[in-house]
């Protein structure tokens, strides 16, 4: 009989059975694939993204005082230490994100797999876990046909992105095979596949933006930063950042995603109108020169119809407008995102109304604790979504460490 089984190996899971075993608990982490934290390694592009100096609850999909309180267990500041602490020094990059200093994520999952050997926690890979019986305690069976029974459990199963790499739905059917209910997942921090093919001319090119999702007039989202044209749509940080929170809203009707392509300049119009006295004498495909991308300016220059030979001061007033108008705000409309296999996390999993806010235990089934990206909760491109997970399995581990 164990005190505590925690499915899945994940980033969660880890840090809850290290955190279980530290307190004297005998704890069993099984985990289905050979190896385990595979999300952990391929995260950051293999270098692992573990936390961000700026983590707040507005970097969050999810319940404020859920967020709040797990913020509050395990803080930036707090997390920076427990990872230097497992012997892991970190190093800050831009916009706050850290990283092991070795730049290799192995650095991460290594110390943390010695950390919890040396708690005494036992960590069973290869181990799925199928089915679960309460009255009790917990009776654990797994595909392999092993049974193992303990007084608490928790589900850190992760969500159902990325199934190339540990990506699985066994998580739901766990959960609701012990009485919660499931958000149907959508595709988290994921590319979007636009409506107009001619982007696809603008393939391989990265422009610095500001996007704004809405639908019809009413904006959801907003973000900055980098954005990467691809064949299918857009992709890159600031595409992202809005992926969830654009995928949700597509369930409802058209989604519509304005870029502003000089939005950190201060009066562009003035800027525009200083360029036209300068080069109106320039055919409509050199005025541009220097300003934007050539295939992104003959793109434009497409769009509205202008005959490339014709000198910029020859334009129609009207022409200028739109031209000038849709630098600020070109509007694409969004068809839906990239497949699972693309995604790096999941928005829906466990209902969080059915979760204890200040300690992760299941409303519905005592002694059962959920943590990670298996509940409804998602974060921004950047260190979110692991601190999260860190910071979930952490305050479990608190409260079972009491019982
Ligand atoms: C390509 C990629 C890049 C990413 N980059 C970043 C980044 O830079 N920064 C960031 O913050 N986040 C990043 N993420 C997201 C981050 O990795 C996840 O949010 C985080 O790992 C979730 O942790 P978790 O423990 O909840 O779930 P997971 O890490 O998915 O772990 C769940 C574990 O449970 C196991 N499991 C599932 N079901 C069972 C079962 N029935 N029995 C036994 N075991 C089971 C799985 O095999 C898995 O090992 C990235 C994700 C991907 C895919």
């Amino acid at each position: 009989m164990y005190d505590v089984i925690i499915v899945g190996a994940g980033a969660s899971g880890l840090i809850c059975a290290l955190e279980c075993a530290r307190n004297g608990k005998k704890v069993l982490l099984l985990e289905k694939d050979p190896q385990p934290g595979r999300k952990i390694l391929v995260s950051g592009n293999g270098r692992c993204n573990i936390t961000n100096r700026f983590v707040s609850v507005a970097d969050y999909h999810g319940p404020q005082k859920l967020l709040e309180n797990a913020l509050k267990n395990f803080p930036f500041e707090f997390c920076v230490r427990y990872f230097e602490q497992l012997g892991i020094p970190l190093r800050e990059e831009e916009n706050g994100r850290f990283f092991p200093a070795t730049g290799k994520s192995t650095s991460v999952l290594e110390p943390l797999k010695l950390a919890l050997q040396e708690a005494g926690a036992e960590l069973l890979t290869g181990q799925e876990v199928t089915r679960i019986k309460t009255g009790g305690s917990f009776g654990v069976q797994t595909r392999q046909g092993q049974i193992f029974k303990s007084k608490k459990l928790v589900l850190a199963c992760g969500s159902c992105a990325y199934p190339q790499l540990s990506g699985t739905q066994s998580g739901y059917q766990l959960a609701k095979s012990l009485g919660h209910s499931i958000i149907p997942p959508t595709p988290a921090l994921c590319a979007l596949t636009l409506k107009e093919k001619a982007v696809a001319r603008l393939q391989g090119i990265r422009v610095q933006a500001a996007l704004t999702a809405r639908r019809q007039e009413q904006v959801f989202a907003q973000s900055q930063g980098e954005v990467l044209f691809t064949n299918y749509g857009v992709n890159g940080p600031a595409v992202l950042n809005i992926s969830a929170a654009v995928i949700r809203q597509l369930a409802q009707g058209p989604v519509q995603l304005d870029m502003n392509l000089f939005a950190a300049t201060a009066d562009f119009n003035a800027l525009m109108q200083a360029r036209k006295e300068q080069f109106g004498t320039r055919r409509a495909k050199d005025f541009f020169a220097g300003l934007l991308h050539e295939n992104i300016a003959n793109l434009l220059i497409d769009f509205a119809g202008v005959r490339k030979n014709m000198p910029v001061r020859d334009w129609t007033p009207n022409t200028w407008q739109n031209i000038v108008r849709t630098l600020q705000k070109w509007t694409f409309n969004v068809t839906g995102a990239r497949p699972w296999q693309e995604a790096m996390a999941a928005s829906g999993g466990v209902n969080t109304s059915e979760i204890n806010y200040n300690t992760f235990e299941s409303l519905k089934c005592p002694g059962l604790f959920i943590t990670g990206e298996l509940l409804d909760v998602d974060g921004h491109s950047g260190g979110f979504n692991l601190h999260f997970a860190w910071s979930s399995g952490f305050t479990a581990a608190r409260k079972l460490s009491e019982v």
